[in-house]
């Protein structure tokens, strides 16, 4: 017999699900796209669709013990389960995530902010693995952030810590979807870059698109990816300053464009921060990929984050 957790990440983009052992071993997936808008009751009927998808493809004597479930939206520890405010997925503020996932699904429900969960997978199987001090940064359809210090993700008091996504990096900037303005999520996510691409005046529809003009030497698009990397640095330099980390891993889609941001985030850093915290940290790319959430929410739902 396996037993095994149902292990979501819900992204603005894809909604994954796994089932997923005490080891990591993943024994079966599903994939859907995000739908646009969607509203708690779309969001439920999908996963327990998903969920049947992956249990159809499990061996018959497999046991599921858990429903991890990780979002975009802060964790609080004391709210029972409702989901706070999602800046990219705003049609389900408030849902109670929760309630709902258990009168669907028979399974004790635990809930992990993405980023966090992305931390914790990375930590727990991937890059950061046997280091105890790791400030995660996802870039994807936002900017997410986790930390883990001393060996254990860290989520404040009341379990919204790591959102550094909403670090501010241009105090008059682009307006942001959590009601401040230029958070670094304006200026290193896909959808930033994305944005700032036509704001350059080229016909550049996507984050990739960019990417692959850059890599072709177009040097507005080259001057979007290396203001990206710039503004990751800004927004490191202050937390490597603040806590002395020994690694940052950068994961999420916008990983693929290392070789473009790695150099600018290490000229930035340097430049601002003190030099011996600058010469302690690493600066890696993930080693899970879009696994990372969904091993850290089945670390956590297992008991072992
Ligand atoms: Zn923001």
């Amino acid at each position: 017999m396996i037993e095994v957790v149902l292990a979501v990440d819900l992204g603005g983009t894809n909604i994954r699900m796994a089932a997923v052992s005490a080891d990591g071993g993943i024994h079966s997936r599903s994939r859907a796209e995000t739908p646009t808008n969607v509203s708690p009751t779309e969001l439920i009927e999908l996963t327990v669709r998903m969920a049947g998808e992956c249990c159809s493809s499990l061996p018959d004597d497999s046991k599921i013990t858990a429903v991890g479930f990780a979002s975009p939206a802060p964790a609080a520890l004391d709210s029972g389960g409702v989901l706070g405010k999602l800046p990219n997925l705003p049609t389900l503020n408030g849902m109670d995530l929760a309630a709902a996932l258990r009168s669907h699904l028979p399974y004790p429900v635990v809930l992990e902010n993405d980023a966090t969960a992305a931390a914790i997978g990375e930590h727990w199987l991937g890059a950061s693995k046997g280091f105890s001090n790791v400030i995660h940064v996802t870039l994807g359809t936002g900017v997410g952030g986790g930390l883990i210090i001393n060996g254990n993700a860290y989520r404040g008091v009341d379990g919204t810590a790591g959102e550094i996504g909403h670090i501010c990096v241009e105090p008059e900037g682009h307006p942001c979807g959590c009601g401040s303005r230029g958070c670094i999520e304006q200026y290193a996510s896909a959808t930033a870059v994305g944005r700032m691409g036509r704001e350059s005046g080229f016909f550049y529809e996507t984050a990739l698109d960019i990417y692959n003009a850059a890599k072709g030497g177009d040097p507005a698009a080259g001057s979007v990816m290396a203001n990206v990397g710039r503004y990751l640095g800004i927004m490191l330099a202050g937390l490597i300053n603040t806590l002395n980390p020994e690694m940052v891993v950068i994961g999420g889609g916008m990983a693929a464009s290392w070789d473009l941001i790695v150099g600018p985030i290490d000229t930035e850093i340097r430049q601002r921060a003190f030099s011996e915290p600058v010469n302690r940290v690493k600066i890696a790319r993930t080693l899970l990929h879009d696994d990372a959430g969904i091993l850290g929410v089945a670390c956590s739902a297992h008991g072992l984050a």
